[in-house]
């Protein structure tokens, strides 16, 4: 099936910097991306007559089509100019059926009369979907629903092979089942035990001892994830997308074989492939490291508390799932092979870190020091792995189709319009080579992956300056470059940084310290003091850092921060302030009100 009746396909205009001929490149590219991703596709123009009558012709057949209407689009003049290189035809309109060239308005109805035409479009139904999606997380739902708000034929396969310890979940992927829900929910269990405690100091009074039910908190997420898998499902079956939970694996070019949970197996066809197949969480390769030790997949549907808690791993996942650990009042330890929150700016990563002491448990852990000889040796009621995830690219039979991959990574490198070596499929999400591994990214990446394909939009994902926030007790925000990175990039000499410690005033009342919290711009001197990088360590931090996200987009300088107006109080009008320079050496930390 192909786009209903009179949807009107776009080319959207090419950024302003391409060079003309890259530009009538990329034209050429999408030009025959549409030509061969819809059965039917028609170049008109809006107010010709002649292209009506084709379109009337295909309505009155119950064929779908696809149109671009060269008079509605930016560049329809060039468009037309590549469309007569491509099909030696000048005028519209321009029809393929099929991939072939069918000719004007004249010979599409010489073909109807003569049985070419319906011939053409029977050639059509060779392969079941115009689009198959494996994996059914933030990418490949995205990418899906908006393959099917675009008339195509469209399903996903997405299943969960259980964890070593038996852990599974629905529809939605990681980010909604075992990644950015859960761990956001548990974060907010944890800040709510800290507002209790600041609350005595508000005046709140209470008596009897307050204490955490891990039970009850886990409950009450999972049934939150259980309502947003059934959303999921629901909206792929409004938007008449055929979701099969079954394993996909490449079979042949254009074919996949589907397994379900009882082994059965189906073979389905498409034109073309998205692969969205996500990581899962890294074993540490030692004897009983899947038998006795859980990762972030088991974690969110615990059924009991993990108790005193070692985490392995120092990055995104093991800092927020030790510090929610901690905040609900559990003895936690990281174990750090090397540096916190690798990659991240380190003066930051720094700054995050916090843990309490607690009781024996009952796993011991022998560990090898990094730095010298010595083992470090302590008990645990659990281990929780955080140690990095693998890409779910080994076991989808890609070599058989000739897909590459990174051999030591497993990662799928892709051009800039995620496209891999093999030109009908693509990939999106956390298996990409070298982008970052976040859902707002897969999201938007598989939208318009969907609408370059099927929709003649030509706008590329932007990978540069997205935003992050690792959810640790004190959130740290970030978007732009490290300190690190910015110095080998631009050199130090280039570069102004403005940073202050501050205090929160809800923190002021709270007791809570002084000079905890920090704020750090890095501004490039040549460029008009832009901002390169932006760092926030505070409550709320993913917040704040969203809107300077947005900001930085419109090219934020230091200049249009100071001439900012703050919120009163807040914390995110310490960036509208911000006066001490880091070469300055001035003292930042705050004395107090
Ligand atoms: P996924 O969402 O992982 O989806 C892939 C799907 O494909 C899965 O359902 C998988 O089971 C399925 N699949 C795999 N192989 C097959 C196959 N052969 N056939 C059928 N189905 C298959 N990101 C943020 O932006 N913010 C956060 O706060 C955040 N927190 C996180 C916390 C944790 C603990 C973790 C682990 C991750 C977190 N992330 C966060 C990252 C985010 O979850 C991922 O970037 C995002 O889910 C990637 O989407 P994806 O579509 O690439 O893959
Ligand atoms: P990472 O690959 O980023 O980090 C792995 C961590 O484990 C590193 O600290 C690494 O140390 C450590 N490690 C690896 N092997 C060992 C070992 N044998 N012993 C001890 N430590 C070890 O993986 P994550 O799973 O934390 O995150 C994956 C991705 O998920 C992130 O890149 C992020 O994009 C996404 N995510 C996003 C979140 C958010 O947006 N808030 C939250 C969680 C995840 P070393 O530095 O020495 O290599």
């Amino acid at each position: 099936m192909s786009s209903p009746p009179g949807r009107r396909a776009r080319v959207s205009s090419p950024g302003t910097s391409r060079q003309a001929s890259d530009a009538r490149e990329e034209v050429r590219r999408r030009l025959k991306d549409l030509i061969e991703a819809n059965r039917v596709m028609i170049f008109s123009k809006s107010y010709c007559p002649h292209s009506t009558r084709v379109k009337e012709l295909f309505s009155s057949l119950g064929v779908d089509y696809n149109i671009l209407e060269l008079d509605q689009v930016d560049d329809g003049a060039s468009v037309q100019e590549v469309l007569t290189e491509i099909s030696n035809q000048k005028t519209v309109p321009n029809i393929f059926v099929n991939k072939v060239h069918v000719g004007g308005c004249d010979r599409t109805f010489q073909a109807h009369h003569n049985g070419l035409l319906q011939k053409l479009l029977q050639e059509g139904s060779a392969h079941d979907y115009d689009l198959i999606v494996i994996g059914g997380g933030s990418g490949g739902l995205s990418c899906a629903k908006e393959a099917a708000n675009l008339g195509k034929k469209v399903m996903v396969l997405d299943f969960v092979v259980p964890s070593p310890q038996g852990s599974s979940w629905g529809l939605g992927g990681t980010c909604v089942n075992v990644g950015c829900i859960p761990k956001k929910l548990m974060h907010q269990a944890a800040l709510l035990g800290q507002a209790l405690q600041d609350s005595r100091k508000f005046g709140w009074e209470y008596n009897q001892k307050v204490k955490h039910n891990w039970e009850v908190m886990t409950e009450a997420i999972q049934n939150h994830i259980s309502s947003l898998n059934w959303g999921y499902r629901l909206t792929l079956r409004e938007k008449g997308v055929a979701y099969v939970n079954s394993y996909g694996e490449f079979v042949e070019l254009h074919k996949i074989k589907a397994t379900n949970k009882k082994g059965q197996e189906t073979f389905y066809t498409a034109s073309k492939f998205v692969i969205a197949t996500g990581e899962r969480p890294r074993y540490l390769g030692v004897q009983g490291d899947k038998e006795y030790c859980i990762t972030s997949d088991d974690l969110f549907s615990l059924p009991y508390c993990p108790g005193r808690t070692l985490v392995i791993g120092a990055s995104y996942v093991g800092l927020e799932c030790a510090g929610f650990l901690a905040g609900l009042g559990l003895d936690v330890t990281v174990m750090v092979r090397s540096v916190l929150l690798r990659g991240f700016d380190q003066e930051m990563a720094e700054k995050v870190q916090q843990m309490e002491k607690g009781s024996p448990g009952v796993l011991k852990v022998v560990a090898k020091s990094t730095e010298g000889p010595e083992t470090v040796e302590g008990t645990y009621n659990t281990v929780l792995l955080a140690i990095g995830r693998d890409s779910c690219t080994r076991k989808i039979g890609l070599e058989k189709i000739g897909v590459k991959i990174n051999e030591k990574t497993g990662k799928i490198p892709v051009n800039d319009v995620e496209q891999t070596n093999i030109p009908h499929v693509y990939a999106i999400g956390d298996i990409l080579e070298g982008k970052p591994e976040l859902t707002p990214v897969a999201i938007q990446a598989g939208k318009l992956l969907a609408r370059r394909l099927f929709g003649a939009s030509l706008e590329k994902c932007d990978y540069v300056n997205i935003p992050t926030t690792v959810f640790t007790p004190l959130e740290y925000g970030c978007c732009g470059l490290s300190e690190e990175k910015a110095i080998e990039v631009y050199k130090k000499e280039n570069l102004e940084v403005y940073h202050t410690l501050f205090w929160p005033l809800e923190w002021t009342v709270a007791g809570r310290d002084n000079n905890t919290c920090y704020a750090k711009i890095i501004c490039n001197k040549f460029d008009n003091e832009r901002v390169v990088g932006f760092h926030l360590l505070g409550p709320n931090a993913g917040e704040i850092t969203q809107g300077f996200a947005a900001a930085m987009k419109c090219g934020l300088t230091k200049q249009l921060l100071n001439d900012t107006i703050g919120i009163h109080p807040t914390c995110g009008e310490v960036f509208t302030t911000l006066e001490i320079t880091k070469s300055s050496g001035l003292e930042i930390t705050q004395k107090g009100c």
